[in-house]
């Protein structure tokens, strides 16, 4: 918590550096500094919905999953999800973007069709309701990985790569992702261990994250309580 606190007060004296320079570009300085924070921590889960005007704050860019599907992704978690990867190849980890950007609409149609596939209770445990999905947000990426030339994305294959996964726990930080919801924190995050399940929240943040072995809605808690 100490390097949260020291991060609001820098954030804090880098502001008023800004405001008191006292010209145009003053303002600019603000407004950078307040949208990062907007954007990359924005909180998005059961209990909090995307914000209204999210899709104008962000820029959404494509890529392609294994399969040769587009999807997209916002641009900033792309460039560092493409660092990420290239340093997890180094060390025989090939992940690559499954399932990144959803709209409301498509998460009503992963819904349903999950819902078939495995049941109302596996939806309640791993998916999110329409607007409070962090899909939403283009932050989130669930990776899938390739074995033997193939790409992987079943759910209880991926589980069960446990030594893979450890991996990518451990660079994702230093790329600026975290693992969104680590096992044992279930009733923080509202969902069960879903290792695949990364999110994008800048390196300063990441680090502080992993460091502290907490989540993000720990995270958020003392700047939101102000
Ligand atoms: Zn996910």
């Amino acid at each position: 918590m100490k390097k949260v606190i020291l991060a609001v007060l820098m954030a804090a004296l880098l502001l008023s550096a800004c405001r008191s320079s006292g010209n145009s570009g003053a303002e600019r300085c603000v407004s950078e500094d307040a949208s990062y924070e907007e954007i990359y921590l924005v909180l998005v889960n059961k209990d909090h919905i995307l914000p209204g005007d999210w899709i104008q704050k962000i820029e959404l860019v494509s890529d392609q999953d294994p399969w040769g599907n587009e999807v997209k992704i916002e641009k900033e978690t792309l460039e560092h999800f493409n660092e990420l990867q290239s340093a997890l190849q180094e060390e025989g980890v090939d992940i690559r973007l499954d399932s990144v950007y959803r709209s409301v609409d498509e998460q009503v149609a992963l819904w349903k069709s999950f819902e078939e596939e495995y049941g109302e209770d596996y939806c309640e445990k791993y998916l999110a309701a329409p607007g409070y999905s962090e899909h939403h947000t283009g932050l989130a990426v669930d990776v899938c990985m390739m074995k033997d030339g193939e790409a992987v994305n079943d759910n209880d294959a991926m589980l069960a790569e446990t030594k893979l996964f450890k991996k990518v726990h451990k660079l994702a930080p230093k790329y600026g992702f975290i693992l969104r919801y680590p096992e044992g924190k279930e009733k923080i995050t509202g969902y069960a261990y879903e290792p695949w399940h990364l999110r994008y929240v800048g390196v300063e943040a990441a680090d502080d994250i992993a460091d502290q072995g907490i989540t993000l809605e720990e995270y958020l808690e003392p700047i939101n309580a102000e």
